[in-house]
């Protein structure tokens, strides 16, 4: 019986000492996301800590410890991409205090969605690209490759993200396009409709990354806005801003227009989360806020 009562004394004394240890830091994330969705992911701490590192998937990120109100805060955008495999994953924070490094985790449910589907019958030299097509696209893509694998370690988003244009959307994020038959990658972005010359303004404030004249995406502008999170604007007519120029929220930065592969004028809007394509919708819509 000593024994015994010895044994549950220990396990107590364990117990409430791990509660101890862990007592003061949260870590604070969606219980469920679905295929395609963009969340945020909160360390809160009552006691100061120095760097909080966020795994999820193949994602890892270094969020900015901030001091808010007495306590450290912590704040990252994680996402899942459009055929992300429905189940359980695992957010992991890595925190390094002044006492030591702790670890917390979080299980969250991908959840699946149904996205979509549009089937075209489109010639065949529009599907089929010449050699020297193709080799300007591949090094178009490396170009993009190198800008988004830059991630700037400041956030400069706040969870606010503006809407780029007025118009209604034309297509969806994650819409299954099957072209001849033949499934192609499902719709990265959103297609907004607008006249050519609409100015389109920055969703957040960010540091311009990437301008240019692509084959498929016509003028396009990258912007990052920190901690991995980059927004696409692609086929403008115009740009109106300059590679390394910083950019407020809202602020213009080019014209919609029909320039790349496209039949007629409008906005394709992206944003990357740690180099995976999300549904900027929630965050537009404010569906989803920190
Ligand atoms: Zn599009």
């Amino acid at each position: 019986m000593f024994i015994f009562r010895a044994a549950l004394c220990l396990l107590l004394m364990l117990l409430t000492m791990t509660s101890a240890v862990w007592a003061g830091v949260r870590l604070e994330c969606p219980d469920k996301v679905s295929q395609g969705e963009p969340f945020y992911v909160r360390v809160v701490s009552d006691e100061p800590v120095e760097i909080v590192r966020l795994f999820w998937g193949p994602m890892t990120v270094d969020a900015t410890v901030r001091s808010e109100a007495g306590a450290w805060v912590a704040l990252a955008m994680l996402g899942t991409g459009s055929m992300a495999k429905p189940g359980i994953g695992q957010v992991k924070a890595s925190i390094q205090g002044s006492d030591g490094p702790r670890e917390l985790t979080r299980a969250v449910r991908i959840t699946s969605r149904k996205f979509a589907e549009q089937r075209l019958k489109v010639a065949k030299k529009m599907v089929n690209l010449s050699q020297a097509q193709l080799d300007r696209h591949y090094r178009e893509k490396a170009r993009v490759k190198k800008a988004m694998a830059d991630i700037s370690p400041e956030r400069f988003w706040n969870g606010q993200f503006l809407r780029p244009i007025p118009g209604g959307i034309s297509s969806t994020y994650g819409l299954r396009r099957i072209f001849n038959g033949e499934p192609r990658k499902p719709h990265a972005g959103v297609d907004f409709r607008g006249k050519k010359g609409t100015p389109i303004k920055a969703v957040a404030p960010g540091e311009v990354v990437l301008t240019g004249s692509h084959y498929f995406s016509g003028n396009v502008v990258y912007v990052d806005h920190g901690l991995g999170v980059v927004s696409v604007y692609c086929h403008l007519s115009a740009i109106d801003v300059a590679e390394g120029q910083f950019v407020s929220a809202g602020q213009v930065l080019g014209k919609v227009g029909s320039t790349g592969r496209v039949t007629g004028p409008h906005l394709h809007f992206g944003l990357s989360v740690l180099g995976q394509y999300v549904d900027p919708m929630p965050l537009i819509e404010g569906r989803i806020t920190p």
